[in-house]
């Protein structure tokens, strides 16, 4: 396993931006094409951003149903208070002001495959947008858990905005002696660590509060820490040694947020004083009229995120499975979202001149993990294209293959610096 190194990794964004000096015109179609992007997020914003940077005259929508995204990236120090929300708040302004994208506020709500068009749900009613192409970036919906699940009553907050507040506020109002719950999904989910990171900053916050008989419950239904298990594991066992029981294979089997009650194939608890549910994930609704794979997802081919049988709807970000090798799963981050709307991106804008897709193709991920309110880990891991390869080492076809995955030896303040830094470039590349 190959290390890269921090500051290498640090200018990964950057070295996407450099892309952007590269218009490649859609030839001079005087009609000009249509693409409509769903999503605001990390994969939808830099999808319309690099369509209409690289693509010339091409008229590009961008749908999310909310004014401005909430990033999911920071949002655990927010929780703590660390952070105000307005710091994770991402507007689309500059979306629409520097590079000509149409910003519809509404729902996307079905997909006419065969007539290329998309039915959006507005303020002032349903609006139909044709389209040349559609680039879907809608994220994760919940898979309920049995019983009586209310995120009203047990907030996720795995995705940011009101949910956050929420549970920043429940964690605000514990005192010393009482415990936090949560519960980490069944893999693949959204941010491999971030589970785990949130384990750590709400320990954290509540040692700061010298809550010192407080506790934090991890109950996860992996049977392992799934990502940075050195890290995170000297994170539980010694810098909140006392403070964080870790417990794996804890499957949930039914949850009643109104008594915040937990029953799991690991361990009963009633009466947690917060209860964390962070259920298991699939592909955010729009997408689920496309075909999904066993977990949920929308398979796509890795150098146009097409679909198969529907060559001009693409599905990025964390609503996609991109086939990978077996252990070297391709992370669900907004990293990566950001690097696979670039070669969607560049793949939509061949197809409109008639080329062929590119095969030289590359992704890559960052995590940045707070640990204390002063230290932060990271995690890092580069994909290519190109042969991918089961467990017993054969081939078993084409995808993207895990070529280098880095983390931090420690957490330490560097990293926590950095991981501003790193957040910084990843949020003006998508949206500024
Ligand atoms: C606590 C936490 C920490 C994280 N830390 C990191 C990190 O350090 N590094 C990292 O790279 N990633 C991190 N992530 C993961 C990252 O947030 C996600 O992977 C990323 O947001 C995925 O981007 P996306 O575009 O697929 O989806 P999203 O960012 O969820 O965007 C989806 C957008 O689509 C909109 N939408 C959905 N459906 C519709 C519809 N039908 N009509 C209109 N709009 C719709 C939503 O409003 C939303 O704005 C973290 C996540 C969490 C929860």
């Amino acid at each position: 396993m190959q290390n890269v190194n921090r500051r290498q990794f640090l200018k990964l964004a950057g070295a996407a931006s450099a892309l952007a000096a590269l218009p490649r015109a859609v030839g001079a179609a005087t009609t000009p094409a249509r693409v409509v992007v769903v999503g605001g997020g990390f994969g939808g914003a830099t999808a319309a951003k690099y369509i209409r940077m690289w693509g010339g005259n091409v008229q590009v929508t961008l749908v999310d149903s909310n004014p401005s995204h909430i990033s999911c990236i920071l949002s655990n120090l927010v929780l703590t208070g660390a952070l105000p929300m307005s710091k994770i708040t991402l507007s689309f302004g500059s979306l629409k002001s520097k590079f000509g994208i149409s910003v519809l506020q509404g729902r996307a709500v079905a997909i006419d495959g065969g007539g290329n068009t998309l039915t959006v749900s507005t303020a002032g009613g349903n609006q139909v947008l044709p389209y040349d192409h559609l680039v879907l970036s809608p994220g994760i919906d919940f898979v309920a858990p049995e019983g009586a699940w209310n995120p009203n009553l047990t907030p996720h907050a795995w995705q940011a905005g009101p949910q956050t507040t929420l549970l920043q506020s429940q964690l605000a109002s514990m005192r010393n002696g009482e415990i936090f719950v949560m519960t980490v999904p069944k893999s693949p989910y959204r941010c491999p660590p971030g589970p785990y990171e949130r384990a750590c900053v709400v320990a954290d916050y509540l040692k700061t509060k010298r809550y010192t008989n407080a506790k934090v419950i991890v109950l996860d239904a992996n049977a392992s820490i799934q990502a940075e298990p050195v890290g995170f594991g000297n994170a539980f066992n010694s810098t909140h040694a006392g403070m964080i029981e870790y417990v794996p294979n804890a499957t949930v089997l039914s949850v009643d947020s109104a008594s915040r009650s937990i029953v799991t194939t690991a361990q009963i608890i009633s009466n947690a004083r917060v209860l964390n549910i962070i259920p298991n994930q699939k592909a955010g609704a729009i997408a689920a009229a496309l075909p999904l794979n066993a977990q949920g997802f929308v398979a796509v081919n890795p150098l146009t995120y097409a679909v198969a049988g529907y060559p001009n709807i693409h599905v990025i970000g964390d609503a996609c499975a991109v086939p990978a090798s077996d252990n070297k799963a391709v992370p669900k981050s907004g990293h990566m979202a950001n690097s696979e709307a670039k070669v969607c991106a560049d793949a939509i804008v061949r197809a409109l001149a008639g080329e062929a897709p590119d095969t030289n193709v590359a992704t890559n991920s960052a995590c940045y993990s707070p640990i204390t309110a002063k230290t932060a880990s990271w995690l890092s891991a580069n994909f290519n294209y190109g042969d991918i390869y089961d467990a017993a080492g054969n081939v078993k076809g084409k995808g993207m293959h895990r070529v280098d995955l880095g983390e931090a030896d420690r957490a330490n303040g560097d990293n926590y610096e950095d991981m501003f830094t790193w957040a910084k470039s990843l949020f003006s590349d998508s949206y500024a």
